[in-house]
């Protein structure tokens, strides 16, 4: 899924991003916005081999440089050896997008073992491995994004959600304290806390629920990854060099 255009090494003003989860969805939209902003784009996935080469050829008629990683975000290891392998490929990362994250609901009461660490382990540890793995990249060139996918169940909780609300809370707290550790050294690190976004994710849920949420969302209907994808481009792009620490709703008014 290699790329094999050039354009974006012959163009040294190109940055690089790598978004987890940018095969699909939100990431998805995340990783084309970057590549219109004149990035070159590495993209993390779970194992969706077909959605993944689509977004490599997607980002290449963008005129990005582009290449897709199988990577599991909760195996640390397996996240050091494709970060190494992004910058051996592209150089540099400038800007990070954790975008990779899955559900697995039930009433707590009768919530599995599996299913809670699951989701703590992708969503929140996900998030950890890769920071972490890229803390080095970020300090050494004194600059770069970082842009953590949490939600606004994270901020407010949501019945049926005890393990995404945590793990999504947990973002929060960890991308505060990212902006902290960085901060010396000219890093932001952010959050998004998207609302109800039509996505493969609220596919899921049936019509009935999605017209129930639309009914309680002020600006009266689900966001599109795109609406998503614009804030994350803002806290990746030079225009927001002062914001960090920060975490901004995008979910048409759901939580004001
Ligand atoms: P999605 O359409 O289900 O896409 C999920 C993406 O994450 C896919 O690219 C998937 O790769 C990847 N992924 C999943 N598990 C992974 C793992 N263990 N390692 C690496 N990559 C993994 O999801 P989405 O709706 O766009 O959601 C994206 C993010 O936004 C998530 O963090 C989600 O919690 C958050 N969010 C979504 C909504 C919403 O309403 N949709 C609202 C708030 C927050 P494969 O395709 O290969 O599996």
């Amino acid at each position: 899924m290699d790329s094999n255009n050039t354009t974006g090494q012959e163009d040294a003003a190109r940055r690089v991003a790598l978004v987890t989860g940018g095969s699909r969805g939100i990431g998805r939209a995340c990783a084309e916005r970057l590549a219109r902003d004149g990035y070159d784009v590495a993209i993390v996935y779970a194992g969706n081999e077909a959605a993944a080469a689509e977004r490599v050829a997607a980002l290449e008629d963008l005129g990005a440089r582009a290449k897709a990683y199988r990577c599991d975000v909760s195996d640390s290891a397996a996240v050091k050896a494709t970060v190494k392998q992004v910058t051996d490929d592209f150089g540099p990362v400038w800007a990070l997008v954790n975008d990779a994250g899955i559900t697995r609901d039930g009433l707590f009461a009768r919530m599995r073992d599996e299913d809670f660490d699951r989701v703590i382990e992708v969503n929140l540890r996900g998030t950890f491995n890769m920071t972490r793995a890229l803390a080095r990249n970020f300090v050494r060139q004194r600059g770069g994004r970082i842009v953590n996918v949490s939600s606004v169940v994270g901020l407010h909780g949501n019945a049926g959600q005890v393990n995404y609300a945590a793990s999504k809370a947990g973002v929060v707290g960890l991308t505060k304290s990212v902006a902290q550790e960085l901060a010396g050294r000219g890093v932001t690190a952010n959050a998004v806390a998207p609302g109800f976004i039509a996505t493969d994710m609220t596919d899921k849920l049936t019509q009935d629920a999605r017209d129930g949420y639309a009914a309680r969302i002020p600006l009266g209907r689900l966001g599109t990854a795109d609406e998503v994808a614009e804030v994350v481009a803002f806290l990746a792009s030079d225009a927001a060099r002062y914001v960090t620490g920060e975490v901004i709703r995008v979910d048409g008014g759901l939580c004001m």
